[in-house]
Order: structure tokens, then C-alpha cells, then sequence
């Protein structure tokens, strides 16, 4: 009998040295005598990014991404990630122009090869084509098919209420994209609600079999497993409806993560997108300001990190506990905004913002832990960046800084210093006192006779309301 034909396979590892990023990505292999991944014969990923490249597969020179010397020599595979590409070769094969996200192709030996990347892009002519293409495709066949897909699985799918007013998107396509709107893709964009990272993934899988709906998902951005520069965290997903020659975007995030209006459990979660309104378009004309943007993007990367868990429980509770509400501590106004009129205060980000905070940490009076870190992530930037770090920030602030200049008066006020080393502290008898009587020695301090007792008052009084719970406690039982 055959032994080895009949054992379970094991399947072959496979590695790979590199990684690959969006753009054009060629696997070849390095050919430096010194490099560790020539010797073991292990094929090296080489990101070329987008643009357009030609070579011949046995007579490259790129750059191996474990020696770093331009020794890669030959290529056997080309993979192309979130781009619009075309390939072709110089035999007799048919060009292949495509948006799938992610496309794998077999290089042969001995051929010169074409390639173009670019990066995914609207083809609207202008930005009402746009509205309009993007308005059909999300009231398509396809995609309400897929939508139907998920909602199946009892994932939630939030469709935009309407398109966003038009002057916000202007001014948005103008401060981000300097004007070019085919970079605009959340002009129907869909968030997809799940209750758990396995749902997640399951969505994101579902999605990305969008072929069976006649979609093709063009772009794959997971910022879910990776910090995205706001640490917004969320798969984001770009699917192309031919029918419709446009793009359209899916946000996948956990119910627990979302601040959108009617899901979210976040309380005051419309809290860190105002925030981001603030210094979005904020363009700084001083190193001041500079500093105040740069304070900005932290805290709400900060805010972004506790709704969306980047920090875990324990870490969020601890920052939650040093919560104090404004009812307790008393906010105080900041003095940049003292005889300041509206228009004033409009006229400068930095006093729009120290007006913002403000107003946020006086009415916002969280009760959950998630709601009472950002509290104090807002309060903390509140304090150090404008006000400043010297001045108080509440009437408790002002109230310790009280303490501390009258600790500080009576320590350089050498008179009281002095009356207090010579300090005589009050004693008392049991007994009247006579003239003439000092032979009795249960002569005691009086402050400290009458602390001795407040204090056995309130450990009798603790005493007896312990008692009381474990009545109740047992009554219960
Ligand atoms: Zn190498």
C-alpha cells in the first residue's frame, strides 16, 4: 500500500518578502549575492505606485525592497490595487483594461510589457453630472440588489437622506480637492452598521463579491485593522456602477463606532464632526494659530480614539474618571471673548473655536464613560490651549489658585511664621480651673480633644449605617 498518496495534504506556506500598496506592485527576484532574499530564492514585491511603466520582464533594475539595491532583475507577476490600470504585452495577447480593485497578472519571460495606473476618479464632466450620475446609481437595480444582500444578514444600511447642500460641497471640493470634483465620492455614500468585527468582516466580504451584482469594487481601504489619519475607523469601499460610469461608496463601521444621527450611542456625537468643521478649512496665518490647529487635530484624534476604541476599556475609564462636570467645577468664559461682538469672533477661527469649546463643555453633561473621556480630552484642551496652562479654567481653578497664593502670603509673611512657631495651642480642664492649682496634669489640647471627638461621632455614625445595609441585605435574602 502507497502510504504517501493517502495522507492528508498539507498546504505549501507561501512567502513573500514585501508588501504591496496601492498603484502597481511587480513581484521579480533579486539577483545581489549579499541579499538575504536572493539567497533563499524568495520572490520580492517592488511598489512602483501610480503612473505609467513599460519593461521587459528578464531586464529590470528595480529596487528590492529587502537589500535596497536596484538589483531585481527579473519579474514573474504584476499586481494592480486600487486603480484604474491597463496591461499589455508584446506578443500576441489582448490588452486588459480594468478597475477591480485588486488584479493579479502572470508576467511571462522574454516580453515587453505596458502599464498604466491611475489613481480612481469620478468621469463626470461637472459637478451636476456628478449629483446626477450619482443620484441614478444609488437608486439602481444593482445596488439596491446588494443592499438587499445585506439587509438580509441584519446588517444596517443607512442610505444619505438626500445629497449634501450644494455649498457645502463646493466649498469642500475647493478646500480639499482645489476644485477638482471627480475626486468627490461621498455624494451618496452608504454606511453599513454591524454589531460586531465578524459582521464586518462578513459585509466587506459580501461586498467585495459585488460582481454578481453587476458592480465591481474599484477601491479597498481598510482602516478598521490600520489608523487612518483621523483615526476615523472604518472598511471603506469605492464600487463602480458601469451602468451609470460613476462611483459610489460604502462605509462599513460597528453600531458601537458610528456618531450618525438616529444609531448612534454615543452621547453628543455630533460633537467630534463640529469639532472637525472647525479646522477642516482652517488655513493658520501666525505660529500661534499653528500650534491651536496642531493642539486641534490631536484632540480630536484623541476624541476619534475613544469612540472608535483604538484606547481600550481600561484606558478609557481611567481617563473617564478625572470627569468633574461644569455644574460641579464652573467653567469659566474665556477672556479672549470679553467685549468681542459676533462678527468679531466670526472673523477669527481661534476665537470661533475658544467660543465652541465653551459652549460644548457648559451644556454636554455626559453620563456614560465613552461621553465623560471626551469631556475630558475637550476640558484638557480646553485648558492648555485656550486658555492656557497659567490661568484658571473654572472657578475651581480659581479657587485653588486662591489657596495657593494665601499658602504662599503666609509662607513669605515672616510675622505670621513667627506667631505660628510661637503658637500656644488652647488647653482645657475637666475641671474649673483655681488660681493657684497647677499640680493636676490632665491638662489636654482643646482642637485636638474636640477632633478626637467629631471624629469618633462619624465613625459611630458609618458604623451604623453598615449596620443598616446588612439588614436590608439580608432582608432581601
Ligand atoms: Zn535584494
Amino acid at each position: 500500500m502507497d502510504h504517501t498518496s493517502n495522507k492528508l495534504k498539507k498546504e505549501d506556506e507561501k512567502i513573500e518578502i514585501g508588501e504591496t500598496k496601492p498603484g502597481i506592485n511587480l513581484q521579480g527576484y533579486c539577483t545581489n549575492v549579499d541579499c538575504l532574499a536572493a539567497k533563499a530564492k524568495l520572490p520580492v514585491w517592488v511598489n512602483l505606485g501610480f503612473g505609467d511603466i513599460s519593461f521587459n520582464s528578464d531586464k529590470t533594475s528595480y529596487r528590492c525592497p529587502d537589500c535596497g539595491h536596484f538589483t531585481v532583475t527579473s519579474i514573474i507577476k504584476a499586481m494592480i490595487f486600487n486603480s484604474e490600470h491597463s496591461i499589455c504585452a508584446s506578443d500576441n495577447s489582448i490588452p486588459v483594461k480594468d478597475n477591480h480593485y485588486q488584479c493579479f497578472y502572470v508576467i511571462k519571460q522574454g516580453l515587453a510589457y505596458e502599464l498604466k495606473a491611475k489613481k480612481i476618479r469620478q468621469h463626470a464632466t461637472n459637478l451636476e453630472d456628478l449629483i446626477d450620475r450619482s443620484e441614478s446609481a444609488m437608486m439602481s437595480n444593482e445596488i439596491l440588489n446588494l443592499v438587499a444582500e445585506l439587509q438580509k444578514y441584519l446588517i444596517t444600511v443607512v442610505k444619505p437622506p438626500k445629497v449634501k447642500d450644494k455649498v457645502r460641497l463646493l466649498e469642500k471640493i475647493q478646500c480639499d480637492y482645489s476644485g477638482d470634483f471627480n475626486q468627490v465620492f461621498d455624494i451618496g455614500r452608504f454606511t453599513i452598521l454591524c454589531d460586531n468585527p465578524t459582521k464586518l468582516q462578513t459585509a466587506v466580504a459580501v461586498m467585495k463579491k459585488a460582481e454578481q451584482f453587476n458592480l465591481i469594487v474599484s477601491e479597498d481601504k481598510d482602516f478598521f485593522e490600520r489608523q487612518s489619519k483621523t483615526h476615523h475607523r472604518f472598511h471603506n469601499i469605492k464600487l463602480y456602477v458601469p451602468k451609470h460610469d460613476v462611483y459610489v461608496e460604502m462605509q462599513a463601521t460597528l453600531k458601537n463606532f458610528t456618531t450618525l444621527e438616529g444609531y448612534t450611542i454615543i452621547e453628543n456625537p455630533k460633537l467630534s464632526h463640529l469639532f472637525y468643521e472647525h479646522i477642516r478649512a482652517w488655513k493658520p496665518n501666525n505660529s500661534e494659530e499653528e500650534d491651536l490647529k496642531q493642539a486641534g487635530d490631536e484632540t480630536l484624534t484623541k476624541i476619534n480614539d475613544i469612540i472608535c476604541e483604538w484606547i481600550d476599556d481600561k484606558g478609557i475609564q481611567k481617563i473617564a474618571n478625572r470627569y468633574k462636570s461644569h455644574l460641579d467645577i464652573g467653567i469659566l468664559k474665556p477672556p479672549q471673548l470679553s467685549k468681542k461682538t459676533e462678527i468679531e469672533i466670526n472673523a477669527s477661527v481661534s476665537l470661533k473655536m475658544a467660543q465652541f469649546v465653551y459652549e460644548q463643555l457648559c451644556k454636554f453633561t455626559p453620563e456614560k464613560m465613552k461621553g465623560k473621556a471626551i469631556y475630558v480630552i475637550l476640558y484638557e484642551y480646553y485648558k492648555k490651549y485656550l486658555i492656557g496652562d497659567k490661568n484658571p479654567a473654572s472657578c475651581a481653578d480659581f479657587a485653588s489658585l486662591l489657596q495657593e497664593s494665601r499658602k504662599q502670603e503666609i509662607e513669605e509673611d515672616i510675622a505670621i511664621l513667627h506667631a505660628l512657631e510661637t503658637y500656644i495651642p488652647l488647653q482645657a480642664n475637666n475641671y474649673p480651673h483655681l488660681d493657684g492649682d497647677d499640680n493636676k496634669h490632665d491638662t489636654y489640647d482643646c482642637y485636638q480633644r474636640v477632633f478626637q471627638f467629631l471624629q469618633e461621632e462619624k465613625e459611630e455614625e458609618d458604623g451604623e449605617k453598615k449596620n443598616e445595609q446588612i439588614q436590608q441585605f439580608h432582608k432581601k435574602k
